[in-house]
């Protein structure tokens, strides 16, 4: 081994060190929806009542710039839809929203009452991205990802760590 490229280990070893966590990205939760080139969405009429279904609406099509999913549209009923959002209009602790598995999301009062504009469409994108396949991302990855699991970036839109998360899973 020559005294440069002994160097040159060296610091690939340090920044190895240096930064440990730089390759974990995404988690995946194990979900996936059978149609996702021609997917199917329901919101619950209620959510127009409050003059909110395009907040909803908003966290569906937001996944469709991913060349791995197209919601292509919406169903009056949630059989056969591959992503089903529905309002209860009760708290539910601190819980903002919640997916409950097969393509199933519930939002809260405290999600109509309590977040604004775009902290809404945020949640939906995050549970619809739970849908779609993706868990919790690292904590160390909140800045680039719609599915951290506290707080918020302000942005109606999955962030480079879900795109790559959504390409993982299909
Ligand atoms: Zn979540």
């Amino acid at each position: 081994m020559s005294k440069f490229g002994f160097l040159v280990s060296f610091i690939v070893l340090l920044a190895a060190f240096s930064f440990p966590n730089s390759s974990s990205a995404y988690v995946k939760n194990g979900s996936k929806i059978s149609h996702p080139k021609s997917a199917i969405y329901w919101v619950q009429g209620t959510f127009s009542n409050y003059g909110l279904r395009s907040e909803v609406v908003r966290g569906v099509t937001a996944w469709n710039p991913s060349s791995d999913i197209e919601f292509v549209k919406s169903t009056t009923v949630p059989g056969g839809a591959d992503v089903k959002i529905e309002y209860v209009d009760k708290y539910s602790g601190d819980t903002y929203g919640v997916f409950r598995g097969s393509g199933n999301v519930t939002l809260y009062k405290k999600w109509r009452v309590e977040l604004s504009s775009i902290d809404r469409k945020e949640t939906a994108v995050h549970e619809v991205g739970h849908a779609l396949g993706l868990a919790h991302t690292q904590k160390s990855n909140d800045s680039i990802s719609v599915m951290r699991q506290y707080g918020f970036n302000h942005k109606d839109t999955p962030l480079s760590d879900d795109w790559s998360g959504l390409h993982s899973v299909y």
